[in-house]
């Protein structure tokens, strides 16, 4: 079994969700006490999200990188970086590092071939819901995305920002992340992707009727698989 490099923390509360279901798909793997090998650096998010905010992304290139080269050195086969919208630094990460970095949307988009999707419907932070670097991974693998219209980009970002990342699910929330996705949907989505790792604290299968496709659960099984391959 190879060892899985977790950079986590952004946010804690879909760290945790990772470290579970990659632990859950060993046991289920190998049996008995086996369980998964994960080194895992778990980041201050207060100080990444500032860098985010204020557009220094040189700088967060350059912590993730460095925590990266640290995990790497620590033994680590391959590396995720475990929040979507720092795969905008996902190229700079990956030239500090000589184990592939287990790119988030690489996953998704192979896991959205595989199920016949070609127009999906996606939910994010606005970096990544609106910036080319993620759409481009769906893009190439003949994906069309749509992204919420007008104000719904600001309450999708504020609510994973003010509330989810914070361990906050409200109910008046998810009734709008379901009005949302309900307009995705009329607008020819043939399944949601959950592009942001704290999703699936809010929205869950049993809430809508189109798939929904959790990057969380996907980035875990793509390393879980490659670890045990
Ligand atoms: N974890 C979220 C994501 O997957 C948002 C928080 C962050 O910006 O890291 O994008």
């Amino acid at each position: 079994m190879k060892t899985i490099g977790l950079i986590g923390g952004m946010s804690w509360e879909s760290t945790i969700t990772y470290y579970q279901l990659i632990n859950e798909g060993v046991k289920d793997a190998l049996g008995g006490l086996h369980s998964a090998k994960i080194l895992l650096y778990s980041v201050d998010f207060f100080e990444v999200e500032a860098l985010m905010s204020s557009g220094e992304w040189d700088k967060a290139a350059a912590l993730l990188g460095g925590v990266a080269a640290r995990l790497e050195s620590a033994g680590a086969d391959m590396i995720l970086i475990c929040t979507n919208t720092l795969h905008k630094v996902a190229p700079q990460v990956q030239a500090r590092i000589h184990v592939p970095l287990v790119h988030i949307a690489e996953a998704a988009a192979e896991r959205l071939q595989e199920r016949g999707v070609t127009r999906v419907g996606l939910l994010g932070t606005k970096y990544t819901m609106t910036q080319e670097f993620y759409r481009d991974k769906l893009v190439e693998r003949g994906i069309d995305v749509l992204i919420p219209e007008g104000d719904d980009i600001d309450l999708v970002n504020r609510v994973i920002f003010e509330e989810l990342c914070l361990g906050v699910v409200k109910e008046e929330s998810r009734a709008e992340y379901l009005r949302v996705i309900e307009s995705l949907q009329q607008r020819g989505a043939q399944g949601i992707l959950l592009g942001c790792t704290e999703l699936g604290l809010i929205v869950s299968d049993k809430d809508v009727t189109l798939p929904l496709f959790d990057t969380t659960e996907i980035h875990a099984n793509k390393a879980l698989m490659l670890a045990l391959a």
